[in-house]
């Protein structure tokens, strides 16, 4: 398993880096993102936790991304914080998409599949399908989510995502210890999403993909 969504004390996860690394560890992950919400006031505080948390890296033998979810940011400054999120050394940059069952800004979406510093496009809800085939052109994943309340637009941003020819990408968004999913099951979400065996294998393999332009260009 490789997520690349999740939550720890730094925001509101309930978890310990090293808490939700060990976990993690047992149920069989190689990579885990620890992507707390984030916006101007936390950002540099949270990367810097989440470059110290690569400690764990040798510990656990298991590969931790210091990353951030961009979260109710302002619309127009999301390209300019997930500038300065990878200036501060961010391995990746999550954006807080348009889930329906949050008051997200409009324009979030199209501001995340518009900037080439956001990594994922998180929970995008009803995104549209322009925004999804920019998403495609500029190499920007959406996700498919293990989340309750996310998911209820899944089948949606699987369809949309099809048709646009964007990456997918299963992500927990993980904030408390029983969220963490094991690789079977990352599979049957996206089969739950109403990809094909075939597709949610691919959605699996483009986490492993962008993981793999990660640590190349750390
Ligand atoms: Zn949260
Ligand atoms: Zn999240």
């Amino acid at each position: 398993m490789i997520d690349l969504h999740t939550h720890t004390i730094f925001s509101d996860g309930e978890l310990l880096p090293s808490e939700l690394v060990r976990r993690a560890k047992v149920l069989g992950y190689k990579a885990i993102a620890i992507t707390d919400h984030a916006d101007l006031t936390n950002i540099e505080s949270l990367i810097e936790a989440g470059k110290k948390a690569r400690y764990l890296e040798e510990g656990y033998d298991i590969t931790v991304l210091a990353g951030v979810e961009l979260t109710h940011v302002p619309p127009k400054m999301i390209a300019k914080l997930a500038a300065r999120a990878k200036e501060l050394g961010a391995d990746i940059v999550v954006v807080h998409g348009e889930t329906p069952v949050e008051p997200v800004a409009p324009l979030t979406n199209l501001a995340a599949v518009e900037c080439a510093d956001v990594d994922i496009l998180a929970h995008p809800g009803f995104i549209t399908e322009e925004e999804a085939r920019i998403a495609a052109s500029n190499g920007i994943r959406l996700e498919i989510t293990a989340r309750l309340g996310h998911n209820i637009t899944n089948g949606y941003v699987a369809q949309v995502a099809r048709a646009a020819g964007a990456k997918l990408v299963v992500d927990t968004d993980t904030h408390a210890p029983q969220d963490l999913i094991t690789r079977e099951r990352a599979i049957q979400i996206a089969r739950g999403a109403g990809l094909s065996s075939q597709e949610a294998e691919e959605a699996l393999i483009n986490s492993k993909d962008l993981l793999s332009s990660i640590l190349k260009n750390r």
